[in-house]
């Protein structure tokens, strides 16, 4: 995006599963974490692959335990996207996950805080060139051995200013470890501070977007399940996304990992600052016009489209003809429907008039079409859009265009992407 909060750059992956840049102009990037065990290697192989194939660019492990950092080598050699060690209590994890070949390693300063400790894992990931994400959390940043310490420290955080407090403590945690790593002179970091509050990530995020010039590793954690977990990490990571805030996501759902990718690219589409893989499906949202059970035709069309079209064929299912022509401009195949009928245009061209039992094919079978058509050369995505026109479609208001034409309504440029 033409704001974007420029960053550092830091580089995760190596030859085998290619390089995935994070910050400085890179796209922004989607990573997830495995939920499994990792020293369950072909159940973490699976997880991994399975992320990857759906397009994450990134795959953070836990490995709480040795016999977690000991299954590394085999993972590695058995996937192929780069792969983060979550380290949790004990450095010496990240330095076995270092010695097995890891692309990334993640500190929680909550969790880590001997300076020792710190110092050798950075010479560590010094030696292999291998970055570091410095990643506080909410939940960790609690003191936790000096009792008294703690309700004072708790106490605040039940008070009128504790969004205020959270933020001044996130922030400190993470200048008093970057003060680490700049007496090191290492900067292949990039960093994080999550909280399941959307507001106060949106605002603790600003803050160190301010302060710092690293990359930003953006998250809600716990956001819960899915369902409103998905509105929660739209609301942060779409908020700081559109302010140019950000260089690498991963949305955190109660759910599978699979969503966390799925989501998370969708959000980059809407921004626009990935550009799409796969089909695009866009549908109405029914009234009292629809005449068609277009819910479960939209169901089954996504699952259909998912499954056999590559392309980034933009799709549109509309209920109707009276508002649908205008809502599925640029659709590349559209169907509208009718009475218990379905007509389907492909690039404005009317193609087929079938019953309802009979849209979910018939729409497959253009899109196939299609998608040949344009593999072939023969014609180009989003090149025309649906022309129908619906009874009475201006009326006596006239038509936004004729009232720019006529200088009644100034032009507005929106900003796009550079
Ligand atoms: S396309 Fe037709 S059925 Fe669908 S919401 Fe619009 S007017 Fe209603």
């Amino acid at each position: 995006m033409s704001n974007r909060h420029r960053t550092r750059q830091i580089n995760v992956g190596d030859e085998r599963t290619g390089v995935v840049a994070i910050g400085g102009d890179a796209p922004v990037s989607v990573q997830t974490m495995t939920a499994g065990y990792t020293w369950d290697i072909d159940a973490c192989v699976a997880e991994i692959n399975r992320m990857a194939e759906a397009g994450a660019d990134i795959v953070r492990v836990a490995v709480p335990e040795r016999k977690d950092t000991a299954a590394l080598p085999e993972i590695l050699r058995q996937t192929s996207v780069p792969l983060v060690a979550d380290v949790h209590f004990h450095y010496e994890r990240a330095l076995e996950a270092i010695e097995a070949g890891i692309h990334k390693i993640r500190l929680n300063p909550g969790n880590i805080s001997d300076r020792d400790q710190v110092n050798a894992v950075i010479d560590a990931c010094r030696e292999r060139g291998i970055p570091i994400r410095i990643g506080v959390n909410e939940g960790s940043i609690v003191e936790r051995k000096d009792k008294q310490k703690r309700q004072l420290e708790l106490g605040q955080f039940f008070s009128d200013q504790r969004h205020g407090h959270l933020m001044a403590i996130m922030i400190a945690k993470l200048e008093e470890y970057l003060d680490i790593f700049d007496a090191r002179d290492f900067h292949d970091v990039c960093i994080s501070a999550k909280s399941m509050e959307a507001t106060l990530v949106i605002d603790v995020y600003r803050e160190i977007a301010r302060r710092f010039d690293y990359p930003l590793h953006l998250g809600v954690t716990h956001a819960g399940p899915k369902e409103t977990g998905t509105i929660r990490s739209v609301v942060a990571l779409g908020a700081l996304l559109a302010e140019g805030v950000g260089d690498t996501i991963r949305i955190s759902y109660a759910s599978d990992s699979l969503h966390e990718v799925t989501d998370g690219l969708e959000m980059l589409y809407c921004l626009g600052l990935r550009d799409r893989v796969g089909p695009e499906l866009i549908a109405c949202p029914t009234c009292g016009r629809i005449q068609v059970d277009l819910f479960t035709l939209v169901d089954d069309v996504r699952r259909t489209l998912a499954d056999e079209i590559e392309l980034p064929i933009k799709v549109a299912v509309m209920g109707c003809i009276v508002n649908g022509p205008g809502e599925a401009e640029g659709a590349d195949v559209a169907v509208f429907a009718g009475d218990r009928r379905g007509i389907i245009y492909v690039q404005g061209e009317r193609v087929a008039n079938v019953r309802e039992d009979e849209i979910q094919a018939r729409l497959l079978e253009e899109c196939r079409r299609f998608e040949e058509r344009v593999r072939r050369g023969e014609a180009k995505l989003g090149e025309k859009n649906v022309e129908i026109v619906p009874p009475d479609p201006i009326g006596d208001l006239g038509s936004g265009v004729a009232k720019i034409a006529a200088g009644d309504v100034e032009q507005v440029t929106i900003g796009k992407t550079d």
